[in-house]
């Protein structure tokens, strides 16, 4: 097929491309959540033209070679589904193939993007000098977070800076931290309550002991929904103490920042508003497929005094302060535009239909509590604040543990992760793709009832 296919051929390729779109979505109850053989090594590219059915059938069962992170049994990790509506505008993103890092070039496109984000600062009662990027994930914009609050509480010299986490901090934090140039031992670690929550009175005491020996603390990093447990730290009281302190305030709510669009994770993110910045991955808790992130900051001018670089290639395409350069926000320059993977399906599907599908996750969430806690032979230590739930067999030490992760996982019915608390092992269940429903959750608990027993 030549570089620009006919219409003829365009129209074939599109027709085989939604049965395999249709049949895939169809299949997705049905289908085992994971599936795996080993990796198996494909063909280079021939010199001769291929034919698309076929390539597609090569991909179709490559595809199928996985853990089903698509579909309704995935309550390991972060689970995010991905909304066809996504995939659709982020196709014909790439088909109008617009250039959107600065805005000179596609001027409504990026005023598109951006009024997402300008959405996003809403819903987190940020001021109006609030703005974000849109990026491939969360640790990047834990990236450009890090960065920019390094800049704007250190300038250049930043030997002395130390930042603030917990045991239960993302280890992306930790890895922005290396990338932008700190050393290990200026991440300093925070002690947790016994409800794994930073302790703010610790917090404190340690800030200010660095200070006295001539540290320079620059950033606080609050967690709004930890990896293993989705527990949130009293994000109001570390405002207050970075406020204090002169340090920047940075949520990590990668995973439990989307809450904050129903009215009970609103109440339990409060403090939230008060962030410098804040990450938030809408591919996990706004179901688009992976590849987004955003970063919100409180005041833009301070992503872009942090990011930006002239060079005078680009003196065509500088003007106007709005719509925003974002590559004067973040690392990249050239990127895709990512503006309509979240802006189709929030117009298409409606706002609400975000709010009714996350609050569906927490009640689905505090029933796996309940039912998980009726039973005599579990043991669920942690109340959960948002969706992630974590359990063990009571008479059982790690390994048999990890035999009943590895017995619920071949049911191929559900798939689990696990985690260490305290160094104890425990299984750990998220409830969080969109496709995850009363009645998938309902044969879960079954299934750990039963195999629990045994
Ligand atoms: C997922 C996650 C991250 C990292 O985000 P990526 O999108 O995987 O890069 C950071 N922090 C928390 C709390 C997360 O759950």
């Amino acid at each position: 097929m030549s570089l620009d296919p006919s219409r003829a051929e365009l129209a074939a390729m599109m027709v085989a491309t939604t049965e395999l779109t249709a049949d895939f979505l169809a299949g997705l109850s049905a289908a085992p959540a994971s599936r795996l053989t080993g990796a198996k090594p494909f063909d280079p590219p021939a010199e001769e033209p291929g034919e698309f059915a076929e390539l597609l059938a090569v991909f179709r069962e490559a595809a199928a070679n996985a853990v089903d992170t698509a579909g309704p049994g995935y309550l390991a990790y972060f689970p995010a589904g991905g909304l066809i509506s996504a995939s659709i505008g982020e196709f014909l993103s790439t088909v109008v193939n617009r250039f959107t890092g600065v805005a000179a070039t596609a001027p409504d496109l990026v005023a598109l993007e951006d009024s997402v984000l300008d959405w996003l600062c809403r819903e987190f009662a940020l001021p109006a000098t609030a703005g974000g990027l849109i990026t491939t994930g969360g640790s990047l914009a834990t990236l450009s977070a890090v960065v920019a609050a390094r800049h704007d509480r250190l300038g250049p010299r930043h030997d002395r800076g130390t930042l603030y986490v917990t045991e239960h901090t993302h280890l992306s934090v930790a890895k922005a931290a290396l990338i932008a140039g700190l050393r290990p031992d200026q991440v300093r670690v925070v002690p947790v309550t016994a409800e794994h929550r930073m302790d703010p009175a610790a917090a404190e005491a340690l800030i200010a002991a660095d200070r006295t020996v001539g540290r320079e603390p620059f950033l606080l990093v609050g967690t709004a929904g930890s990896t293993s447990t989705g527990t949130i730290d009293p994000l109001a009281d570390l405002a207050g103490i970075a406020a204090r302190h002169g340090l920047w305030f940075h949520v990590d709510g990668a995973y439990g920042g989307g809450f904050q669009l129903t009215e009970r994770g609103r109440a339990k993110l409060r403090g939230i508003e008060l962030a410098d910045s804040i990450t938030f991955d809408p591919h996990k808790t706004m179901f688009l497929p992976y590849g987004t992130g955003v970063l919100l900051v409180r005041d833009r001018d301070t992503l872009r005094a942090a990011h930006t670089v002239d060079a005078s290639y680009l003196q065509d395409l500088r003007r106007d302060p709005w719509p925003p350069d974002f590559c004067d926000l973040g690392p990249e320059l050239t990127r895709e535009f990512r503006g309509l993977r979240m802006w189709l399906p929030l117009h298409l599907h409606g706002v609400a239909a975000f709010r009714q599908a996350l609050d569906e996750k927490l009640d689905l969430a505090a029933e796996v509590h309940r039912e998980l806690s009726a039973l005599s032979e579990m043991d669920v230590p942690v109340q959960p604040d948002l969706t992630v739930n974590v359990f063990r067999r009571k008479h059982g030490d790690d390994a048999d543990n990890q035999r009943l992760l590895e017995r619920i996982n071949a049911t191929e019915r559900i798939f689990l992760s696990s985690t260490r608390l305290h160094g104890q092992y425990l299984l750990r269940l998220c409830v969080l793709s969109h496709r995850t429903d009363a009645a998938r959750v309902a044969e879960a608990i079954e299934i750990i009832r039963m195999l629990g027993r045994e």
